[in-house]
């Protein structure tokens, strides 16, 4: 806990455990880099090439640390396990989860797949659960921990006009099983919050932009009051607040940083 001699470490992660889901790339390359930056020792999740991790854990340690790349499919129960027990057998222990690894398949609902569907919540629904559970059980015996899930503000509005109903279903059953995790653990001293990014320009939105480049001026830009998208950089304050003791009286809390697009 922290106390007024404290404050100047408030945001000190020194020596601190960190798994990042969907590390090496977009969002969750700017969270464990900060994470890192701050001190902790990152285990880098990543779904298939491994390469892109192996580099950004050499680079994270390159002023000592023991940060790890680490290959597992979110949605498979087998391959968390597997990724908990290296987490486990290397550390010991797990302070910090930041449950980021997502994927979006847009589509009209009227002729929505349901194969999509389901592929869609098993990542982003199934795979934080699955994750939660694993690392959440480690946290449990060691009597602390602080999870992250990166959820959206499409767990809180509508995206328009590109639809995707079954992303937008997911974040919200994000942010409700952030709040349940909140009240279920917090007699085990884990705090569990989630972060709820507005459009964020990544790998994942220039996709879109591929295909409409008017987007950002037509859409997003012009939804969020601060008229612009944000950057990767501009989530890594609060994940760093949210995972250390500045927030040691923050749980269940739904943290949005959307340059104000929810606001109206
Ligand atoms: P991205 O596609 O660049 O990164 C997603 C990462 O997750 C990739 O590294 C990918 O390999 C990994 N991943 C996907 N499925 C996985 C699986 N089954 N197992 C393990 N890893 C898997 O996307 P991003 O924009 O960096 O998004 C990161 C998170 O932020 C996602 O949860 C996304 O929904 C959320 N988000 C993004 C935005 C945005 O505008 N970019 C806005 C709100 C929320």
């Amino acid at each position: 806990m922290a106390t007024k001699r404290d404050y100047a470490r408030l945001f000190d992660l020194t020596g601190r455990k960190a798994i990042v889901t969907g590390g090496s790339r977009g969002i969750g390359r700017a969270l464990s880099e900060a994470l890192a930056a701050h001190g902790a020792d990152v285990a880098i999740v990543v779904r298939s090439t491994i390469e892109q991790a192996d580099a950004l854990a050499a680079e994270l340690n390159t002023n000592g640390g023991d940060s790890f790349a680490i290959r597992a499919d979110v949605a498979n129960p087998a391959d968390v396990e597997r990724m908990a027990a290296a987490v486990e057998a290397r550390w010991g222990r797990a302070d910090i989860l930041v449950n980021n690894a997502g994927i979006v398949l847009p589509g009209n609902a009227e002729e929505y797949p349901l194969d999509q569907w389901r592929q869609t919540l098993s990542v982003n629904l199934d795979g934080v659960f699955l994750v939660s559970q694993a690392i959440g059980r480690m946290m449990i015996r060691q009597k602390s921990g602080s999870i992250i899930n990166i959820g959206s503000m499409s767990g809180r509005i509508v995206n328009w006009p590109f639809r995707h109903a079954a992303y937008n279903v997911s974040k919200a059953a994000v942010h409700m099983l952030t709040k349940c995790l909140a009240t279920e653990w917090a007699e085990h001293n884990i705090r569990v919050n989630a972060l709820a990014p507005g459009y964020i320009m990544t790998e994942l939105t220039e996709e879109v932009l591929r295909d409409h480049p008017d987007v950002v001026s037509q859409h997003w830009a012009k939804g969020a009051v601060q008229d612009r998208i944000g950057t990767v950089d501009e989530l890594a304050g609060a994940v760093v607040y949210l995972a250390g003791d500045a927030a040691s009286f923050t749980t269940g809390e739904i943290h949005t940083v959307d340059g104000g697009l929810t606001l109206r």
